[in-house]
Order: C-alpha cells, then sequence, then structure tokens
C-alpha cells in the first residue's frame, strides 16, 4: 500500500513534513509495510495536512489535519504491524474511538473522503482537473511516474507531427486562451511567434505572480514541474525556439527548486538537450529568478528584468513576439497555459473545446479565498457560475455568514456584488459585469467587510507595486489612496466619490501598463456596487 502526503508549500507550512516523519517513524517502528509518498498539492488548503491512504486492493481514504500524534493510529488502522506492540495498539483503538465519536469537541482528525473515485468529495466533485491533472496522486519530482501518467505522450505525438503548423493549429482550435489574465489567443501568439525572423528564438514561462490571495502558478510550479517543462517544449517547437527560461519570484523556493531538479532530471534523461526523446530538435531551459516585484509580471518589465534593467514596462509595439529577450522573437506564455497544451495536443483540440462557453474554453484554476468555507486551489470549466463556486466548491460562505461580494481578479479585477452571483465565469461575462478573470484570485467576502475598506486594501497593494514610469498611476494612485484613507477614517469630504470616479477614469487612461490602467478597477467596481457604503463612512454612519 501507499501513504500520500501533500508536500506543497501549503501543505508544508501547516506541518505536513512532521506529519511525515511521523508516518515514516511509526512504519518503520512498527514493521508495518507501506511505501511514503510525497504528492503535490491537491488543492484542499483548508484541509492540510492531508493524508491519503491507497491500500493495494479496496478503496482509498483521505485523511485531513492530520497531526504527527495521529501517525500511529493512523497506520495501524491500515497497515498491520509486525508482531503488534501494545503500545501502539493502545493508539489505534483510542483514534477509532475518537473517529467513530460524534464528538463535534475532538475533531482533530477528520476522516474526508473516501473512497477516493467518483465525486472524491464536494469539495473536488463540480472540477475539472485539466491543468491540474493526476493532482495529489503523483510524486511532483519522479520523472518515471509522471510518465506512467501520459507524462511526455504529448510532446513525443508533437514531434512525431514534425508540424509546427498543425500544432500551432491545434492550439488555435482549441480556443485556449492566455491564462496569465488578458485572455489573448494563444495559437495567435504562438502562430505571430513562429512566423518572425530572427537569429534566435525565446520561450519564457511567466511565474511571476504577486497578486493578493493568488497562489496558482506557484502551486502549478511546485505541483507538476515535468508537466509544464512538457508544455513550453511543446511551444518552444511549435514556434521554432531552441531556448528558454523560467521566470520565478524569488519567494517561491520551493517551485524554484523544484523546476530546478526537474530541469536537470529531464537534461539527464534526454527530454531536454541536444536531441529532445530521440529527436534532432534540442531545447535548453533554464531558470531565472525574480525580485518579487508585481510589475515584473507584465511582459516587457519582465524581459527588462532578465536583462538585468530595472524592471519597468515599455510602450507595446513592438511586442516581445518581434522584439523580446535580447532583441530576439519571444513567446512568453503563463504557467497555467503551458499546462494546459500537453492535454490539448493528447486529447485532441475538440475535447478540450468542447469544455466552457462559446468564446471561454476549456478550464480556469482559481485560488479560492476569503471566507469561504472550503479555500483552496480549484480547477473548474470555464461558464460554471459564480455561486456554484461558492457554494458547491467552496462549501458556501464560512461560519454561515452571507455573501456579500466576490473579488476576481486581484487587485486588477472587479468586485460583484452577491446579486451577481449567477455571473458565469468567463472572459465576456465578467467583463459585461466590470470585472476581469485576471489571472485567477478569487476572495470572497461576507456580511462583515467593508467594501470602502477593500478598495483601499487592492489599492495601497497597487499604488506601493507602481514603478513609478508614468505620473498618472505614480501620482494618480496615490492621491486615490490618500482619498481612501480619510473616508475610512472618517474624515472624507463632499465631492470625494466624484473625485475618485474621476481620477480612477484620468489614471485608467493615463498609464503605461496594465498596473496602472487596472488599478483603479476595484475602486470602480466598488463605487459602482457599493456607493452606499462609501456614503455611510462620508456621513459619519459607520
Ligand atoms: Fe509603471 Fe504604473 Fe506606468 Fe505601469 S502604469 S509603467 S506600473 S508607473
Amino acid at each position: 500500500g501507499e501513504i500520500r502526503i501533500g508536500m506543497g508549500s501549503c501543505c508544508v507550512a501547516q506541518g505536513s513534513a512532521k506529519v511525515r516523519d511521523a508516518v515514516e517513524r511509526v512504519l518503520s517502528e512498527s514493521g508495518a509495510c507501506a511505501d511514503v509518498k510525497r504528492v503535490g498539492c491537491v488543492g484542499m488548503c483548508h484541509q492540510t495536512p492531508l493524508v491519503e491512504i491507497v491500500p493495494k486492493s479496496g478503496d482509498a481514504s483521505l485523511y485531513a489535519r492530520v497531526q504527527p500524534e495521529d501517525a500511529e493510529s493512523l497506520v495501524l488502522k491500515h497497515f498491520k504491524p509486525k508482531g503488534m506492540m501494545k503500545r501502539l495498539t493502545y493508539g489505534a483503538e483510542r483514534w477509532l474511538d475518537r473517529f467513530m465519536s460524534d464528538d463535534d469537541d475532538e475533531p482533530t482528525i477528520q476522516k474526508a473522503i473516501s473512497p477516493r473515485e467518483g465525486a472524491v468529495c464536494a469539495f473536488l466533485g463540480p472540477q475539472k482537473h485539466l491543468a491540474t491533472e493526476y493532482c495529489g496522486q503523483i510524486d511532483p519530482m519522479n520523472l518515471d511516474e509522471y510518465r506512467r501518467h501520459d507524462g511526455f505522450v504529448a510532446l513525443k505525438k508533437a514531434i512525431e507531427i514534425a508540424d509546427p503548423g498543425k500544432l500551432i493549429d491545434e492550439v488555435q482550435k482549441s480556443g485556449l486562451r492566455g491564462r496569465g489574465g488578458a485572455g489573448f489567443p494563444t495559437g495567435i501568439k504562438w502562430q505571430k511567434v513562429r512566423e518572425v525572423q530572427g537569429d534566435k528564438k525565446y520561450i519564457i514561462c511567466n511565474g511571476d505572480e504577486g497578486d493578493p490571495g493568488a497562489f496558482m502558478d506557484r502551486m502549478l510550479l511546485e505541483s507538476f514541474p515535468y508537466r509544464i517543462i512538457e508544455g513550453m517544449a511543446i511551444a518552444a517547437l511549435s514556434v521554432g525556439s531552441r531556448e528558454g527560461y523560467f521566470y520565478v519570484r524569488a519567494e517561491y523556493p520551493l517551485a524554484v527548486k523544484r523546476i530546478r531538479e526537474a530541469i536537470k532530471i529531464c537534461e539527464d534523461q534526454g527530454i531536454l538537450g541536444d536531441h529532445v526523446l530521440g529527436s534532432d530538435f534540442s531545447l535548453k531551459l533554464g531558470i531565472m529568478e525574480g525580485a518579487g516585484a508585481f510589475v515584473c509580471g507584465e511582459e516587457t518589465a519582465l524581459l527588462a528584468s532578465m536583462q538585468g534593467e530595472r524592471g519597468m514596462p515599455h510602450l507595446r509595439p513592438p511586442y516581445p513576439a518581434e522584439l523580446g529577450l535580447w532583441k530576439q522573437p519571444t513567446l512568453i506564455n503563463n504557467v497555467e497555459t503551458y499546462a494546459l497544451v500537453p492535454w490539448i495536443i493528447r486529447n485532441g483540440s475538440d475535447a478540450f473545446a468542447a469544455l466552457g462557453t462559446e468564446k471561454s474554453k476549456g478550464t480556469k484554476v482559481f485560488a479560492l479565498a476569503g471566507k469561504v468555507a472550503r479555500g483552496g486551489l480549484i480547477e473548474v470549466p470555464m461558464g460554471i457560475t459564480m455561486r456554484q463556486v461558492i457554494d458547491d466548491v467552496g462549501g458556501g460562505v464560512a461560519n454561515g455568514k452571507k455573501l456579500k461580494a466576490v473579488q476576481v481578479g486581484g487587485p486588477s479585477g472587479g468586485c460583484l456584488p452577491a446579486e451577481l452571483a449567477e455571473t458565469s465565469i468567463d472572459y465576456e461575462s465578467l467583463a459585461e459585469v466590470g470585472a476581469i478573470m485576471g489571472s485567477g484570485g478569487l476572495v470572497v467576502l461576507d456580511e462583515d467587510d467593508c467594501m470602502v475598506d477593500i478598495a483601499r486594501y487592492f489599492l495601497r497593494f497597487t499604488q506601493d507595486q507602481s514603478c513609478g514610469k508614468c505620473t498618472f498611476c505614480r501620482v494618480g494612485t496615490r492621491r486615490l489612496l490618500d482619498i481612501l484613507d480619510r473616508i475610512c477614517e472618517g474624515k472624507g469630504k463632499k465631492g470625494d466619490l466624484d473625485t475618485l470616479e474621476r481620477l480612477s477614469h484620468d489614471v485608467s487612461q493615463g498609464s503605461l501598463c496594465g498596473l496602472g490602467k487596472t488599478a483603479p478597477n476595484p475602486v470602480l467596481s466598488m463605487l459602482k456596487y457599493f456607493r452606499h457604503e462609501f456614503e455611510a463612512h462620508l456621513e459619519g454612519r459607520c
């Protein structure tokens, strides 16, 4: 049998490394026979540390919020010790009693899920795992296991197709759009880079995620390093690139470590290098660590940072597809976009396009956070409603409170009130109600949250992250923040709301890059849907 322990950074932060040590100790002391396996994130951050017991035959069981002191009981419930020791037996019985009782006062271990198959649990049930395929089942660093789970099948197929045009067509037909936020059609971007002439072409994986409440890229990089490498290799083959880089923020040390290791293992195994999978196609990948500036997620700032310059955006055009890294044609895609590519090549564009809405195909990974009962990393089909995500996946608002709003798309996004919870999650529907998909942050807000304060929170973040190049962004966001500060402190003035609105539009129009252009979005959507709260502050009613 197998004992799977989630070892993503969320799990480790909650103590899963200690649980693993305890499980290994119990196995060695008791002589019980089971393999302990590190697995990637299963997305259920609200239940970590997670331990899944997979017996040789029969159903698997998944245990949540396991503590090191539970290891003894948990192991011995499923695996027979050699020469049963009295102390251990007692422990197991004691734990079983606790598990079987309905005593809510002592729920240190919750049996979350069993069996694994089917609608694994309410949290996982409505989800569709494409980018996060086999989540929680495989060791992120085990190449053999990745290969046993369809790993590098898509890359092999792409090499056999031996026609970049066909590969690009397939991606285009799938309807895949960049998952970094803007939603630009991936196939068109690839085609552009393919067409541009250059001495050399580069391919970059943008892993500079920095929105408050977002951790999609981190989890994908930590849990699926080979998957992202495979997606990048297919993209490189399609656009004619032989050299690529991961750009990952240094605040993601585990992601950086795993990607670095995975690249090395792939080189040693002939998956990267001069003869990718024995073919004539060569690919060299490297990794660069960003210093954590939010603006470096913007393509031109990212390139500047990679070239050793200050991470400041440039005016586009020229686009990186024409003049990118070291002035060469460069393809930049987000982590999730690359993670989806192998699935599309393996299963076909039709299978991907069958999911989602007319213009937004496939799935989207979200970091579900805030006042939700079951927060974590989720992957849902496009077109699912906000309400379904909050209620069916997230288990509703935490502590029985009322839903007030959902902040979608991080600090560049918008805030949707509870009345719009039936909004479909797709690029078009979100834009219609004044929000954006963004990279995938979903923060649930309840009746206790002050919307003026939330607007101020997001604006403070973008103001702090402004690179200072344009006056509207540098000074305009500062002025917006000053006004929000004084409203929150009860010192708001007559006319403040009009100024907020006017200045927000000016900042949007007068800023060079996406950061400045979208920084006022939370303020504008809060003013649109929750103006009464701003007025209440101004009138001293709260
Ligand atoms: Fe820098 Fe803001 Fe201008 Fe972007 S909009 S270039 S972040 S000052």
